[in-house]
């Protein structure tokens, strides 16, 4: 049996799995929750939503006729990355997943870690203050305990309602994003800490290029737990993964 397989997605990771995986001739699906307006257009098949829970991907894969999952969604993206896991083992498929690594703290850097973001919302507990909140649309309301601070906040999409916070901004602007341009938002806004999550790779590295450079706290945010998987570090590594597969299964 050819390989089919089901990329999800959601990352420049995934896009770039996407391509390359098109280029070789690899049939396959990319999968998006659909949080944003207009997702990036894929060189593969797309469908957008949720499966229903682990049972409903289980389904799905074999409706599809899915020989692979490479899980590429965000490292913070962790139900779903559970559910992967959880369905894979129900559908008996093989699945990879394809993570950057953590972003590590670097001379002049002054982040704080915190293990989640209910901890992110304590390290807010201080007199008011001008934040960098760079969470993602889904976790806003988290942060209401602190209304005293200006949130600045960078969204994908207008937001559909009214933001949580009594003084806010909120820029509309898709990464990758650059150093210079994230120099000059936090100075034109004064930022005085930025509160981000570890997501690792280049897109938004530059707000914590920036805030080294201006020598601002930043509220680090460590990624979930998640069970041991297949670790796969680069597009090429997938597709090496997938022919593996097909030998190991005799296929
Ligand atoms: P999540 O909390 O782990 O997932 C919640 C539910 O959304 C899942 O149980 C699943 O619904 C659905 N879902 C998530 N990713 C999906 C996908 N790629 N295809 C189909 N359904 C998906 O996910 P999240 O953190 O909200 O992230 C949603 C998407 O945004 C992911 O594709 C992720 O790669 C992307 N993203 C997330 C972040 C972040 O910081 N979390 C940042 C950038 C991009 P069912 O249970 O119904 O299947």
């Amino acid at each position: 049996m050819k390989p089919h397989v089901l990329i999800l997605g959601g990352t420049s990771e995934a896009t770039a799995l996407a391509r390359k995986c098109a280029d070789m001739g690899i049939s396959g699906i990319v999968s998006f929750a659909g949080r944003v307006d207009r997702p990036v257009r894929q060189p593969l098949p797309q469908r957008v939503g949720g499966f229903g829970g682990a049972p409903g991907l289980a389904t799905y894969l074999a409706d599809a006729r899915i020989t692979h999952v490479i899980d590429a969604t965000h490292p913070f993206a962790a139900q779903m990355s559970r559910n992967a896991i959880a369905a894979c083992e129900l559908a008996g498929l093989p699945l990879g997943a394809l993570t950057r690594p953590a972003w590590a703290q670097e001379q002049g850097d002054r982040w704080q870690n915190v293990p989640d973001i209910a901890s992110a919302v304590l390290a807010l507990e201080r007199p008011a203050a001008r934040v960098m909140l760079a969470v993602g649309r889904m976790h806003l309301a988290e942060f209401t305990p602190n209304p005293q601070h200006f949130y600045l906040l960078r969204l994908v999409d207008p937001p559909k309602t009214a933001l949580p916070f009594p003084n806010t901004q909120a820029i509309i602007s898709r990464g990758p994003f650059t150093h210079s341009d994230d120099l000059a938002l936090m100075r034109d806004h004064e930022i005085d800490i930025v509160v981000s999550k570890n997501s690792g790779g280049t897109g938004a590295y530059a707000k914590i290029t920036a805030a080294r450079t201006l020598k601002l706290p930043v509220i680090m945010i460590a990624r979930p737990q998640l069970p041991e998987r297949t670790m796969l570090g680069s597009p090429d590594e997938v597709l090496a993964w997938v022919g593996h597969c097909e030998t190991d299964r005799g296929v």
